[in-house]
């Protein structure tokens, strides 16, 4: 099989950087969201990302029109019926996603594969809700996509082998590494990640230290590039949160419950960069800390 077409569902920070890199790679790309500010947005969010590219001198203008030539934004799910390969993107909530995937099936051809960039829910409970769970697979991108080389690849139990080469060689075409994790929550990122982020925000709640404190100790005491809370706030704590959750429930260890703390920086609406308020706040410069 040859996959040609890419279809994403999601503009959000994951959908279009998914959108840049295949486009990149010169597949042609179908993007939708439902909402139309974000679809827009997305596309905004292309166009700088390829202006970066020219100022650091690693594409010319020209390949960048070409580029942006090979997106088509659409306005309805349905035509992305045509692809050959479907990315859902969207929000990290199960119902929405399996919603998604129920909406677009009758559009697809027998062949389409499906893939989900989810960051923790279970690839098999999502599979057996499509009609082609043994075409179905985990293709989790990190975030920025067009910088971050890893992508996790996730089998459910019914994933067809052959699905996983066809995969491997996609991840391969976009310069990308993969790594193979089993289709347990979190998967092997997240696992290991999002415990270590709720542990620095229950360290913040307990007062053990500040925002600044944390961030810098783990910056220059483990050499992490960035601090928990910038990464959370990078990462979207909304997404944190349902990646905690998801781990909670599925492995049933209250080592998982995310902290208190978190739940209510959601509850505020305080997502994080993309909201421009979470642990820290955006709209300073340099950010400020928020507690
Ligand atoms: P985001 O909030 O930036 O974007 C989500 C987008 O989905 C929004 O533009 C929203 O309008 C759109 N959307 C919501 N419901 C939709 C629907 N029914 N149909 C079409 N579009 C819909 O979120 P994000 O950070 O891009 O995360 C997207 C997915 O990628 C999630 O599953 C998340 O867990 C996963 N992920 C996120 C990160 C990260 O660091 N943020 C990393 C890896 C994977």
């Amino acid at each position: 099989m040859e996959i040609k077409r890419v279809g994403i569902v999601g503009a959000g920070q994951m959908g279009n950087g998914i959108a840049h890199v295949f486009a990149m790679a010169e597949y042609e790309v179908l993007l939708y969201d439902n909402s139309v500010e974000n679809l827009f947005n997305g596309m905004q969010r292309i166009h700088k990302d390829l202006d970066t590219l020219i100022r650091l001198g690693k594409i010319s203008d020209q390949t960048k029109r070409e580029v942006l030539g090979r997106i088509k934004q659409v306005e309805r799910l349905r035509e992305l019926g045509p692809c050959d390969l479907i990315i859902e993107a969207a929000r990290e909530n199960e119902e929405v996603k399996k919603a998604i995937f129920k909406e677009l099936e009758p559009f697809l051809a027998e062949q389409t594969l499906l893939t989900t960039n989810t960051s923790s829910i279970s690839i098999t409970r999502l599979a057996s809700c499509t009609d082609r769970p043994e075409r179905f697979m985990g293709l989790h991108f990190m975030n920025p996509v067009p910088q971050m080389k890893l992508v996790e690849l996730i089998r459910g139990i019914a994933t067809e082998e052959f699905i996983y080469t066809e995969l491997k060689k996609v991840v391969e075409r976009l310069g990308k590494t993969y790594a193979s994790s089993e289709d347990f929550p979190g998967f092997i990122v997240n696992r290991v990640l999002m415990p270590m982020i709720n542990e620095a925000i229950y360290a913040l709640y307990e007062g053990v230290g500040t925002v600044s404190a944390i961030d810098q100790s783990l910056r220059l005491g483990t050499n992490h590039p960035m601090g928990p809370f910038e990464l959370a706030d990078f990462i979207g704590l909304d997404t944190c949160l349902a990646i905690m959750n998801v781990l909670h429930d599925g492995l049933a260890d209250t080592k998982y419950r995310p902290c208190p703390l978190l739940t209510k920086y959601v509850e505020a609406g305080w997502l994080g960069k993309k909201t421009m308020r979470g642990f820290y706040d955006y709209h300073c410069n340099p950010p400020r800390p928020t507690r």
